[in-house]
């Protein structure tokens, strides 16, 4: 019940966002997010530690009121905020965002022709504190010679290793149960299968193999959707400092190129002649980790900018940034279209 000094307050992991026709408040700890109209984001950054909810109606000439109480009501209701006399033990979400790791993720491709010392590779990830791996296997591969190669993984401190196996190398149950046996951070995914189902090979635990009906191709594409947006704190920071899909990301492809991204056409170096570390310490390396989607022709006026993870490489055409690979979101009608980019 709001008295008449109270402040209006939203919790600080309730963020509001604002797109070009819709606005939206992403809500980090449930993972959820609630869209709002543009008009009530405007009220909501009003400064409301300094100003009670009285004094925020006449700011917007009392022209509001109702709209006010209901959806303040509505938004403590629903958990995103509370009134309260006293606002000034309550504070903003601090938005630093940093990480001790020198490389977050990397992908590295392996298909028949490559050539380059995956041993090496490995050892020079972990060196540089990777968290999540990526092994993307193409072609008839000796996976077993794959899987040998990650022994020297054994002791390191990358998180997650997830490894993704073409269908058509039959591995039977038994061989993948033995890798998640092996390798207690693996995760599987099998791509190209029939069917997408999740199979139980070990007793006792969580952990499954993933076959997937999608395709993995060299030149897949971006896939962008509302089901594939991230409402997390991590996610937030990182998207409103820096490009999230790209940050601290290194990637080998299967010849060896060291890349922003396995699909992107600009190449920094090779595995062959450089060290990782040489080439993610260069300028123009580093360069993409900075264009977030704040700075993105059309991202820069959508309200999922925050949530939306985008490996896509990025042009600059005169003084102004655009995705190669965009969505079919259109921020300028909110709305989804099937094959328009903007
Ligand atoms: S790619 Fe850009 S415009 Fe499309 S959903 Fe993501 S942030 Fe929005």
């Amino acid at each position: 019940m709001k008295n008449k000094e109270d402040h209006f307050i939203l919790f600080s992991t309730c963020i509001p966002v604002k797109g070009y026709v819709s606005s939206l408040i992403m809500d980090l700890d449930k993972g959820e997010y609630l869209e709002i109209p543009n008009e009530l984001y405007d009220i909501l950054v009003t400064d409301h530690f300094k100003y009670t909810i009285e004094e925020v109606k006449s700011l917007f000439n009392n022209d509001y009121d109702e709209g006010i109480n209901q959806y303040f009501q509505y938004l403590v209701n629903n958990h995103y905020g509370f009134y309260t006399s006293n606002p000034s033990p309550f504070q903003k979400l601090p938005l630093h965002f940093d990480s001790p790791h020198k490389v977050i993720s990397s992908i590295v491709v392996i298909n028949k022709d490559s050539k380059y010392d995956l041993t090496n590779v490995f050892q020079q990830l972990d060196a540089l504190d990777c968290q999540l791996l990526q092994i993307r296997i193409y072609d008839k591969i000796e996976v077993a010679r794959v899987i040998e190669t990650l022994k020297v993984l054994s002791k390191s401190s990358i998180r997650i290793i997830e490894l993704y196996l073409p269908a058509f190398l039959k591995l039977s149950h038994e061989v993948l149960k033995n890798i998640l046996v092996d390798f207690p951070r693996i995760l599987i995914t099998v791509y190209g299968a029939e069917k997408s189902k999740k199979v139980s090979v070990l007793k006792n635990s969580s952990r499954i193999i993933k076959y997937t009906n999608q395709k993995l191709l060299y030149s897949s594409k971006e896939v962008y959707s509302k089901n594939l947006f991230t409402v997390s704190r991590e996610m937030f920071l990182e998207s409103v400092n820096y490009n999230a899909g790209l940050y601290r990301k290194v990637c080998i492809d299967h010849e060896g190129s060291i890349k922003n991204y396995v699909s992107h056409e600009t190449a920094y170096g090779n595995i062959k002649d450089n060290l990782i570390a040489d080439i993610i310490q260069k300028e123009e390396f580093k360069e993409k980790y900075y264009l977030k989607n704040d700075l993105i022709e059309k991202c820069k006026d959508c309200q999922f900018r925050y949530m939306c993870l985008s490996n896509s490489d990025i042009e600059k055409k005169g003084k102004n940034y655009y995705k190669i690979n965009t969505c079919t979101y259109n921020p300028y009608k909110n709305t989804w279209e099937p094959s328009v980019n903007i």
